[in-house]
């Protein structure tokens, strides 16, 4: 469903040195499988979403295959397509649109001709979230766990075939933590949708059956380690 095969990210620092994040010789995650990957603050998940999200480009020669397309070998247009066809994506900082409601924010997240069709899916997300009594309010009438939560279902909307979570609860207060990360895998499970959810809190890891470390996958990691010791 989801394979990586020497992934690299190189970032040009601005003195023009070459500054890598990333090599990943492997990684794959199955269809229906969820599953998280732990690392530290800088150790490179976000940029690791982004690179499976075709939101950043990593350097030639990797290959990001969702669904047995390579997101990577794409244009740009070709992965906009792909991203809103595949994929959902719980950023950390919610990223709602602020002048639409719980409802509209949730419906932006279906690609356009679906939205008229599945209004449903829409109010039974909402529902399943705990806010059917919020649908009209705007992201600044809710409290940061509310704008999660329909961030959570604006994420689901599309039934994506991939869902990337990026430490969808380090911005939330410690009562919703717990809910909004079962509320992710519950509904994936349900769904039999794939999930990657990276963090660096123990006790997200703990609520799933697979946990990868980043720093076993990612070899700039392992030769950093090995030239400090
Ligand atoms: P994490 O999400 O694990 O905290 P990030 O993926 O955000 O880590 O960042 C990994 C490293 O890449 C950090 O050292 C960060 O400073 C660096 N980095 C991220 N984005 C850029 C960029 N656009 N240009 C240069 N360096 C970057
Ligand atoms: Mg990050």
């Amino acid at each position: 469903m989801l394979r990586l095969k020497n992934v690299k990210k190189t970032y040009k620092e601005a003195n023009g040195h070459s500054l890598p994040i990333l090599d990943i010789p492997s990684f794959e995650v199955d269809h229906g499988e969820q599953m998280v990957l732990i690392g530290p603050s800088g150790s490179g998940k976000t940029t690791l979403l982004h690179v499976i999200a075709g939101i950043v480009t990593a350097d030639p020669g990797s290959e990001v295959w969702i669904d047995g397309v390579n997101m990577q070998s794409r244009s740009e247009s070709g992965r906009d397509h792909l991203r809103a066809m595949k994929l959902g994506y719980v950023f950390q900082t919610f990223n709602l649109l602020p002048g639409f409601t719980a409802l509209e924010n949730v419906l932006l997240g279906m690609t356009f001709g679906k939205r008229k069709k599945d209004t449903a899916r829409a109010h039974e997300l909402l529902d399943r979230v705990g806010l059917s009594h919020r649908l009209k309010h705007r992201p600044t009438a809710m409290s940061v766990g509310e704008q999660q939560r329909v961030a959570v279902a604006r994420a689901l909307a599309n039934r994506p075939a991939v869902l990337l979570a990026d430490e969808p609860t380090a911005n939330v207060d410690p009562a919703n933590q717990e809910q909004i990360v079962e509320l992710i895998r519950d509904t994936c499970r349900e769904e039999r949708i794939s999930m990657v959810l990276v963090t660096h809190s123990m006790d997200v890891a703990a609520k799933f059956d697979r946990v990868d470390r980043l720093q076993d996958l990612n070899l700039v990691m392992q030769r950093a380690k090995s030239t400090a010791s």
